[in-house]
């Protein structure tokens, strides 16, 4: 039986499963086992649309329909958690399992301790993430780099550091560090991030550590909760899958692995931080950049942690109307509501109509905000430093005080 802190390889005892499942299918079988007995009423996950650069998010209660959604799809950008919010009432009246990518997972708590989102009512299988490639750009990518029609690439993957694909005709790899320097690869957030293995999930899985005969045909999966253990279990008891302990080398490779890409991701924010200069030459860089501005508001309605009802952006006192680019003020509402809560998820930047480096202004100022108040977002149910502020008592004290330097009540 496993528990809390176990870690085991696992897989999908069903032929199909294990066949269509990206590394032996464990995954796919617990969700479909949750289903059907009926521990969660759906699955919120992601199914592959018209081809391998379309991943559309995919709600599935029939669980015959579980095993099409089966595979990882690297070009899947999406975040689901605000999906919850928006169109399951916050999982508030029913239960959702859900597949998480590490920022996914940091979505979930940012949302949750907002009261977004029950947590109580969702079961949380994370997925370890390497990184993801922009759908348009993976396109160029291979026309470019790999000299072969985007249309003609049936699968890709990303192992052992490459970016590979399988094409008619044939399979070719680059190297992620080689395609990152030209400016293609992984999305820039993701280079920059250090959530890997979301252990915030209650079943935390993915490839990294399995090797011998179960490479690329098992999950490792690490238990992080009960729930987790208790899914893991039933779903083995069930003869959904079937689990083994992992290889003491494989747990080896693992812990290696994930220390090398948390040397990478310091790496790249020394880079594209270090790219935005400091000081007044990092204000006036942002100061350009936001100046493209079309208000098209896609920062906001996709942001995990911007859920208000009656937006401060709105409101013509503080950001005039009719306006086109508006006036600073509107970046500076949202960086001053998010960034010490911004889990570099990208959304800001991906989808902004006008590729303003939106998540790149926020994450560096969430790692600024982070290192003066030792606030880290996305991984548990902490309330945000700003969010501990009581006015009374602020109020109180800068009157008695006569500072005005609020934040020092923290040190
Ligand atoms: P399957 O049975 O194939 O089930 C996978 C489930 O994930 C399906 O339900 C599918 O709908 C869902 N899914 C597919 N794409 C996405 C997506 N983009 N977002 C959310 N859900 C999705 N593991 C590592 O150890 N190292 C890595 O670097 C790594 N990088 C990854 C990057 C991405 C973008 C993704 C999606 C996964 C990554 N994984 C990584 C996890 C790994 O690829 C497998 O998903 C994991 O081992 C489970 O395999 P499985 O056969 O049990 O899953
Ligand atoms: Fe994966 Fe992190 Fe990128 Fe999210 S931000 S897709 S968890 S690498
Ligand atoms: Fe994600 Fe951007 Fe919101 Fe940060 S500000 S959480 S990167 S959408
Ligand atoms: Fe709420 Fe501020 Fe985001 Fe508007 S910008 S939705 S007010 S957090
Ligand atoms: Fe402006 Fe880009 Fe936000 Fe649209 S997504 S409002 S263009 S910053």
């Amino acid at each position: 039986m496993a528990a809390k802190g176990d870690m085991v390889y696992a897989w999908s005892t069903n032929e199909d499963m294990l066949a269509k499942g990206e590394c032996g299918g464990a995954v796919t079988a617990l969700l479909k086992y949750a289903l059907e007995s009926k521990m969660v009423d759906g699955v919120l996950t992601v199914k592959k649309g018209v081809d391998l650069y379309d991943a559309q998010p995919v709600f599935i209660t029939d669980p015959a329909d579980i095993a099409k959604a089966a595979g990882s799809l690297h070009c899947g950008t999406l975040l689901l958690p605000k999906l919850i919010k928006k169109y399951f009432n916050g999982a508030k009246d029913m239960k959702i399992a859900i597949t998480l990518k590490g920022c996914d997972a940091m979505a979930m708590y940012e949302l949750a301790k907002r009261n977004q989102i029950n947590l109580d009512n969702v079961l949380m299988i994370g997925l370890n993430c390497g990184g993801s490639v922009e759908p348009g750009m993976a396109r160029e990518m291979i026309e470019k780099k790999y000299g072969v029609n985007p249309d003609d690439v049936h699968k890709e993957e990303i192992d052992k550091g490459q970016f590979i694909i399988e094409y008619e005709g044939g399979e070719k790899g680059i190297a992620m560090d080689e395609l990152e320097e030209e400016g293609y690869g992984r999305r820039l957030n993701c280079q920059r991030c250090k959530l890997k293995i979301p252990r915030q999930t209650d079943l935390a899985c993915g490839n990294w550590g399995v090797i011998g005969p179960k490479a690329g045909k098992a999950t490792f999966v690490e238990v992080c909760s009960d729930k987790g253990a208790e899914l893991l279990n039933k779903a083995e008891k069930a003869q959904a899958i079937a689990t083994e302990p992992p290889i003491p080398k494989g747990l080896e490779i693992r812990g290696k692995i994930e220390k090398s890409m948390f040397r990478l991701a310091d790496k790249a924010r020394a880079h594209q931080f270090g790219a935005l200069g400091d000081g007044e030459a990092r204000l006036k860089f942002i100061l350009d950049e936001t100046s493209r501005c079309i208000k098209c508001y896609q920062c906001i309605e996709n942001c995990p942690i911007c859920y208000c009802e009656e937006c401060s952006t709105k409101k013509s006192h503080l950001v005039a109307h009719g306006q086109v680019p508006p006036p600073f003020m509107f970046h500076l509402i949202r960086y001053s509501h998010i960034a010490d809560s911004c889990i570099n998820c990208g959304q800001c930047q991906e989808l902004c109509a006008m590729d303003i480096p939106n998540s790149l202004f926020m994450h560096a100022l969430q790692v600024e905000m982070e290192k003066m108040f030792g606030f880290t977002p996305g991984i548990n149910m902490d309330l945000p430093v700003l969010a501990l502020v009581e006015e009374k008592t602020e109020r109180a004290r800068l009157s008695s005080t006569g500072t005005d330097q609020i934040f020092n009540i923290f040190k």
